[in-house]
């Protein structure tokens, strides 16, 4: 199927799009020309045409989303590293396609099933052990959100050594907390106790959640009837908002979150880029972000990157700009 070629040519990283629906009855200048296209029409500028492999439009259902993205979950059942990113400007939707409200959950708590799913189904949470690590990556600094909330301002060394350079058993989050977990009932407690945490650090200094990066990490460990052990890891990341901030009207901290922010973000889109080309150099230590996830974003790692999209005029140019970075990483 053509489908699948194009997914064989375009190699391990998908790139999806998601418009979230429009707020207060706005007009959307979002359409839908075909499948895998969205057209945007600026009220002031002409229409630009993208396409991704898959674009989600406003009625797409959170199962729906999943249903695109459970194939890579097997994978990292199957050995593969995997990074799954939310990218987009602040309100585009980026935390309700990651964790969702309680009552209709995004792609973390539905990973999280469906891994345990697959251990039951291959043999037995015995064969198989699950851990979860949560973290927050703000003004290029790293935190553990697992750590009592006095800890929490702690921010964790990360090591800068390559892929693979990582002596076996040393963490490249040095100290990072890993909570072993075998029912999702543990899972539930384990992401309520980091949201609370990240809350906790967000009242601190107002909206910081939005100005910084979340990132979920589960473990796979299998271990074989012989006794050996094979580790792989899903990241399940919900980006800072990436809306440009005029540089001239901000000062001090927010200044200061720009610039990390924007420093982050391209650090990622020349990571996956430089992954996509398969050049032999790819630039992990340019960020706290790229290095914490150096070694889940090289080999034959998988990655998927949702962009999230809003539908209303006043978001046209943060929307353009985008999905400009979701067409240059895919
Ligand atoms: P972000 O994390 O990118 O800042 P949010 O996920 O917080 O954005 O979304 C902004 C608002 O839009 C929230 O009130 C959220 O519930 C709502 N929203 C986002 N995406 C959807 C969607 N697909 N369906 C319904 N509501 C959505
Ligand atoms: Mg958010």
């Amino acid at each position: 199927k053509l489908h699948d070629q194009l997914q064989v040519l375009k190699g391990n990283i998908r790139v999806l799009c998601r418009v979230r629906p429009v707020q207060e009855q706005q007009p959307s200048i979002i359409t839908f020309p075909l499948e895998g296209m969205l057209t945007v029409s600026p009220t002031d500028r002409r229409f630009q045409e993208f396409e991704f492999d898959h674009v989600f439009p406003p009625e797409a259902t959170q199962d729906q989303v999943y249903a695109e993205v459970s194939s890579l979950v097997r994978s990292c059942a199957d050995g593969y590293n995997v990074c799954i990113f939310a990218y987009g400007q602040t309100g585009s939707g980026k935390t309700f396609t990651m964790e969702g409200p309680p009552s209709n959950p995004g792609i973390n708590v539905r990973a999280l099933q469906d891994l345990f799913s697959i251990a039951s189904e291959e043999g037995g949470v015995s064969s198989w052990q699950l851990s979860v690590s949560m973290m927050e990556i703000y003004n290029e600094a790293v935190h553990d959100l697992l750590r009592t909330s006095t800890e929490l301002e702690k921010s964790l060394e990360v090591s800068g050594l390559g892929p693979g350079e990582l002596p076996a058993g040393m963490d490249r989050v040095q100290g990072l907390t890993w909570r072993a977990v075998s029912t999702t009932e543990q899972v539930q407690q384990v992401l309520i106790e980091g949201s609370k945490n990240r809350a906790t650090a967000a009242t601190a200094l107002n909206a910081r959640s939005s100005r910084s990066h979340a990132l979920l990490s589960v473990r796979v460990t299998l271990i074989s009837q012989q006794g050996q052990t094979t580790t792989s890891t899903i990241n399940l990341v919900d980006l800072a908002g990436c809306e440009r901030v005029d540089k001239s009207e901000v000062t001090g901290q927010a200044l200061k979150e720009a610039q990390s922010i924007n420093k982050s973000l391209s650090a990622l889109g020349d990571v996956i880029a430089a992954l996509q080309k398969k050049n032999t150099h790819i630039p992990f230590r340019n960020s706290k972000l790229t290095q914490v996830l150096t070694d889940s974003l090289s080999g034959s790692s998988k990655v998927l990157l949702v962009c999230n999209v809003s539908p209303e005029a006043v978001s046209a140019s943060e929307t353009i700009s985008s999905l400009n970075f979701a067409l240059r990483v895919g």
